[in-house]
């Protein structure tokens, strides 16, 4: 893989995110730790334990994200591109896996009013922040590309297994929604392998299984978005799943605006009001769409979509840099002073 330079120091904050992350409380219990960089971030794989059969179940977790990525990648030659490909020609049948997992993002563009749209594919293209050097597109390509893109256009038959994107140009990116996804398969895999203790930090969406050992759980730091060498809470991440979008994540700055990765599917530009939301939930499927559709959303309507939502936390730092918490977030979210 050629990785330009804004991807590299990009890539560079998001290891530190790993330490910080992964690394919060002591360390004494028997750890084996390996990382990789795949899904266009690293991914650190932490099992409790050691030997042959620990080895074998991160391997395999490799094996099974690697398998994810090839089914959703954005960017690379993928099940998703096969359906890409086709817009405005043909319907395509993607296998089960995926009609299921686009038939979920469908779902969550319902439930956020369109906040969250797996269809971005067009806005995302045109600002390439996961490409490596984006830039500030003119408008009217804003408006061109903004034109292209609306979840309720994708036809999905459930019956024959087949989606279909009506016009050309339209695509669908999973891009919000995939390591959520992969954690969770990550999670059936050391299931499998008999493992119940383990932490897997995919650029920040952290999965914690079971606890570190007897009596101590993972710990997983939240980071200050404007300082991201800084943790502004933390939580015991016990059989959940943590997912922050931020918008400084991937983000340049234009005669003092700043402008990032989570675009609003209404307006085509970088979502206003949010430096970060993070959401723990019970698995990752669920943190990850959240994440991205109540940052979009902003912390009034998005509170309302979380207290809805069962099993599931929020904490914003809006624009202002003020917190918000939902009403069950703050015996989860331990905040440190700022
Ligand atoms: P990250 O992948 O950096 O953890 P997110 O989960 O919030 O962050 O996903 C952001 C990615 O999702 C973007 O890079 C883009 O591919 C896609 N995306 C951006 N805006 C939206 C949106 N409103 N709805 C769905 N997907 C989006
Ligand atoms: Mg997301």
């Amino acid at each position: 893989m050629r990785l330009n330079r804004a991807l590299f120091n990009w890539l560079m904050g998001i290891s530190l995110v790993c330490l910080l992350s992964s690394c919060v409380g002591d360390d004494k219990a028997q750890l084996y730790r390996t990382t990789r960089l795949m899904m266009g971030t690293f991914v650190e794989i932490t099992v409790a334990g050691n030997g042959p059969k620990v080895k074998e179940a991160a391997q395999a977790v490799i094996a099974e994200l690697a398998r994810v990525e090839k089914l959703t990648s954005f960017h690379q030659s993928s099940a998703l591109g096969a359906i890409n490909d086709k817009a405005g020609v043909a319907p395509v049948s993607p296998g089960e896996e995926l009609l299921k997992l686009v038939n979920t993002s469908l779902d969550t563009a319902r439930k956020t009013s369109g906040a969250f749209d797996p269809t971005v594919g067009p806005l995302s293209r045109l600002w390439n922040f996961s490409g490596g050097d984006p830039t500030l597109p003119d408008r009217q390509d804003v408006q061109r590309a903004t034109a292209k893109v609306g979840w309720k256009r994708v036809a999905l038959d459930a019956e024959t297994g087949t989606i279909f994107l009506p016009h050309e140009g339209m695509s669908l990116d999973l891009g919000a929604i995939a390591k959520g996804y992969a954690l969770d398969r990550a999670k059936e895999v050391l299931t499998k392998y008999g493992v119940s203790s383990a932490l897997i930090n995919a650029g920040g969406d952290v999965l914690g299984m079971g606890l570190k050992q007897p009596g101590k759980p993972w710990r997983v730091g939240i980071q200050d978005p404007r300082n991201p060498r800084d943790i502004v809470a933390v939580v015991d991440l016990t059989d959940r799943v943590i997912v922050t979008s931020g918008d400084y994540e991937r983000f340049f700055t234009k005669d003092g605006k700043r402008y990032h990765h989570i675009l609003d599917p209404r307006t085509g530009y970088p979502a206003r009001g949010v430096q970060s939301v993070t959401i723990v939930a019970p698995d990752g499927v669920t943190a990850d769409a959240l994440a991205t559709a109540v940052f979009v959303l902003g912390p009034g309507q998005g509170l309302e979509i979380i207290e809805s939502t069962p099993g599931v936390e929020g904490f914003f730092i809006d624009s202002s840099g003020e917190v918000r918490v939902s009403s069950g977030g703050t015996e989860i979210f331990e905040t440190r002073g700022r």
